[in-house]
């Protein structure tokens, strides 16, 4: 494996001090904490690291293929998290970010803001091109044990 200078998310620290340890099994106890590993992720082609922190019930739609085009013809220049706000219920967090990369067609940058679900202990990414939803009164599809109402009603 390479030794990487700087974490792909933080130019002010190493990959050791930072990304690091999540990509070796340890699990990132604040969205935002995931949010900078699954960009890190991103710029290492982890594609593994990214199907498994989103959210379970979305895994087996995710295009793999497609993500890890995308990871391998970009290059990744860096991300701002802008803000981060959690829910009452501590299950939901929004995570506002900028990613910078740039491909054959020049430099980008895409802001957005992302739906974060707690499960037991884990955080997953919810995966908005895979859209999930349920009657109000439905288990929840994201795979808590609530009614949809009561659980990401509002966030899908
Ligand atoms: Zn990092
Ligand atoms: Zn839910």
């Amino acid at each position: 494996m390479t030794a990487l200078a700087t974490c792909p998310c933080n130019p002010e620290k190493t990959y050791q001090q930072c990304c690091q340890r999540y990509h070796n099994g340890t699990t990132p106890s604040t969205a935002p904490a995931l949010m900078r590993a699954r960009y890190s992720a991103y710029v290492l082609h982890n594609i593994a690291f990214i199907k498994n922190t989103s959210l379970p019930a979305q895994q087996a739609h995710l295009d793999t293929d497609a993500i890890a085009q995308w990871s391998q013809n970009s290059q990744w220049l860096g991300l701002e998290i802008n803000q981060t706000s959690l829910a009452p219920d501590q299950r939901h967090a929004t995570v506002e970010f900028i990613a910078h990369w740039q491909d054959a067609q020049g430099q980008h940058q895409h802001q957005e803001s992302s739906l974060f679900i707690k499960l037991g202990t884990h955080w997953y990414f919810y995966d908005p091109n895979v859209p999930l939803r349920a009657e109000r009164n439905a288990p929840c599809p994201c795979g808590s044990t609530l009614k949809f109402k009561k659980c990401c009603a509002p966030y899908f």
